[in-house]
């Protein structure tokens, strides 16, 4: 059994009776202080479960949370007052309206990330809260807008208000459930991970990116809408101010971000402490130095959240209970070698012609051209710093060229984003690998997508057949005992077999390995060779970055040789070993003498 059904199961009786009271909570007490404590924590976890989505799926820092439920109880408060009806009506439009602004400000922020994209969050939040205030016809401005009063008996005052936001959150918490369940959420954890990676490997994170941000504002624009009725009154500082957004973050980061119930538990201690600052403490600054203190106090000392922080202890004390993976061998398969290899056919499947960047003052590649047989094993060698991992930056599309083409069977692809070119059939390893670390090994081998589908988004995360796939890739690598591990847990050399199996996992028709053999011990070198000819055989084509120069002179066929940034020689082994501008850029006098002293003997 594995630690976390384990503490899923220890946990399962505490969480189920919490929700129970906190569901029926209002059926407990008339005390309606503490009535009112439930609702606008039930308010503001519903706030930092869709902000979960964005922030702990995603990795994307949102500050505009409060603005969405500011959104939504405006549509309600305006459909209400200025249409007229039972404000509960307006409820789903408030959800509406504040997914349709989550997408508006998904497509302006799409291209940031980090700070930059917490900034313009920020803005979002201001300039909600100026439009509203500035807007008089529409919102009565600072004034804000009275709701119709509840019509119900004064003894169920506060029931159809909890009882909706339980619903609520109900439907939000399910909606996370799913999400991390699915394609979709993979997809969002592989852009938390490393945004640029996971566009290597086919996830279209632009569309993945705005679908977040409408899942996560949805539910909490309808939270908005019950808040602002429970009010009865809306205006521009109450329902969209700063402190709100910073509250909800809190309670994400506080409960563990990207785990399901972490931003709910977050949302019940924050709430109450607010109250506590606010009616015991006498508010005001000390409400401000409570919620910073928690914040520095988190950072120090909780960083990943009390949720996650529990799991990760939890599954500690139970590995050292079990016997260790320290030590645990990469596993070979016994394999034959291949007989000989098909000779490569004269067409280029990928070509670059007349490539060039230039970084400030340094032209990295300088109008650098050549091709890549179909069929064939090419390598490209060259000094370190002579442009070749920028070459296959411009081939994939993480680096933009200053000109030139790059050509896959002919077509042009060069304006293509890094996704579609993997859907294309390009993959790539990393000469540093980049896996995505708080994945599983599995978890890594099923993220890369060979193409784009808005079904695709509903797919389960792993399918049967994709974890056979998968398990039959790790076989390949001899990574199989390591499959559950998080990949942030693997060494170097392992790393660079996970990425070169999840490469695979791709089934791309080009490959390019950046520095397949560094860091990887000779055995393993002489069984990736193996493994790079068998694939050829099957089908692949291979572009291989590599300093190993036996390796490369015993695999590869033709080869290309960079320096600055240019091709200076391409041709076989044999000729490019006798190159002279190659010996003088690259290999050197004293292999010359080497090799010389080799053929002797
Ligand atoms: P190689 O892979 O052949 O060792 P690189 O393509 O990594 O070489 O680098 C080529 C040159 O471009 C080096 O001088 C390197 O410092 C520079 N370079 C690479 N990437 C960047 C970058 N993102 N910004 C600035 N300079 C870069
Ligand atoms: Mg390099």
């Amino acid at each position: 059994m594995t630690a976390r059904p384990l503490l899923r199961r220890a946990w399962l009786l505490p969480v189920v009776v919490a929700c129970v009271l906190i569901a029926i909570f209002p059926t407990l007490t008339h005390n309606q202080y503490y009535q009112n404590m439930v609702i606008i924590s039930l308010v503001m976890a519903v706030g930092a479960s869709g902000l979960n989505i964005i922030t702990g799926f995603a990795g994307y820092p949102s500050l505009a949370q409060g603005a969405f439920l500011g959104i939504g109880a405006y549509t309600v408060a305006i459909g209400s007052v200025k249409v007229g009806g039972n404000p509960f009506y307006w409820v789903v439009l408030g959800g509406v309206v504040a997914a349709f602004m989550a997408l508006l400000l998904g497509l302006l922020s799409l291209r940031t990330r980090g700070f930059a994209f917490a900034i313009i969050t920020v803005s979002f939040l201001m300039l909600t809260r100026i439009i509203v205030q500035n807007w008089r016809g529409l919102t009565n401005g600072s004034n804000g807008l009275t709701l119709p009063l509840p019509t119900w008996s004064r003894e169920f005052m506060n029931w159809p208000f909890h009882f909706a936001l339980v619903v609520l959150l109900g439907l939000s918490l399910l909606l996370s459930w799913r999400i991390r369940r699915t394609k979709f959420g993979v997809g969002l954890i592989a852009m938390r991970e490393d945004e640029d990676k996971a566009g290597a490997v086919g996830v279209n994170s632009p569309t993945y990116k705005l679908l977040g941000f409408v899942c996560s504002a949805i539910f909490v624009g309808m939270a908005g809408g019950v808040y602002g009725y429970y009010l009865t009154f809306v205006d521009p500082i109450g329902m969209l101010g700063l402190l709100l957004s910073v509250q909800i973050i809190l309670s994400v980061l506080l409960g563990g971000k990207g785990t399901l119930w972490g931003p709910v538990l977050g949302a019940f201690i924050i709430e109450p402490l607010n109250e506590v600052a606010n009616n015991q403490l006498g508010g005001g600054n000390v409400r401000l130095v409570i919620f910073g203190g928690l914040l520095v106090l988190v950072v120090l000392l909780l960083p990943q959240g009390i949720i996650t922080t529990v799991r990760k202890r939890w599954t500690l004390y139970q590995e050292r209970k079990r016997p260790g993976l320290t030590g645990a061998r990469i596993e070979l398969c016994e394999r034959p070698m291949p007989a000989s290899r098909p000779a490569p056919s004269p067409v280029n499947i990928l070509e670059v012609r007349g490539l060039n960047k230039r970084f400030g003052g340094l032209q990295a590649v300088n109008d650098c051209s050549f091709g890549v047989p179909e069929g064939s094993i090419t390598a490209l060698i060259g000094p370190n710093g002579s442009g070749k991992t920028t070459v296959f930056n411009l081939i994939t599309g993480m680096m933009k060229p200053d000109s030139g083409e790059v050509l896959l069977d002919g077509k042009r692809i060069d304006s293509l984003p890094p996704w579609e070119r993997a859907h294309l059939g390009l993959g790539r390893t990393f000469q540093i690998t980049r896996l995505f670390g708080e994945m599983t090994v599995l978890e890594n081998l099923v993220a890369p997508l060979r193409d784009f589908t808005p079904g695709q988004l509903n797919l389960k995360a792993m399918s049967g057949e994709e974890r056979e796939k998968a398990e039959g890739l790790l076989a390949l690598v001899g990574m199989t005992a390591y499959r559950d591990r998080p990949a942030s847990a693997l060494s170097y050399g392992q790393r660079k077999l996970v990425e070169l199996a999840q490469v695979l996992a791709l089934e791309p028709r080009v490959i390019l390995l950046d520095e397949p053999a560094g860091g990887i011990n000779p055995t393993l070198i002489e069984r990736l060779g193996e493994l790079i000819v068998e694939l050829n055989q099957a089908g692949r084509t291979f572009l291989i970055v590599e300093h190993n120069m036996p390796f490369v002179m015993g695999l590869c066929d033709p080869i290309r040789v960079l320096a600055r940034g240019a091709t200076i020689c391409e041709g076989s082994p044999e000729y490019v070993q006798q190159d002279k501008c190659v010996l003088e850029a690259y290999l050197g006098g004293d292999y010359a003498a080497e090799r010389k002293g080799e053929e002797v003997a």
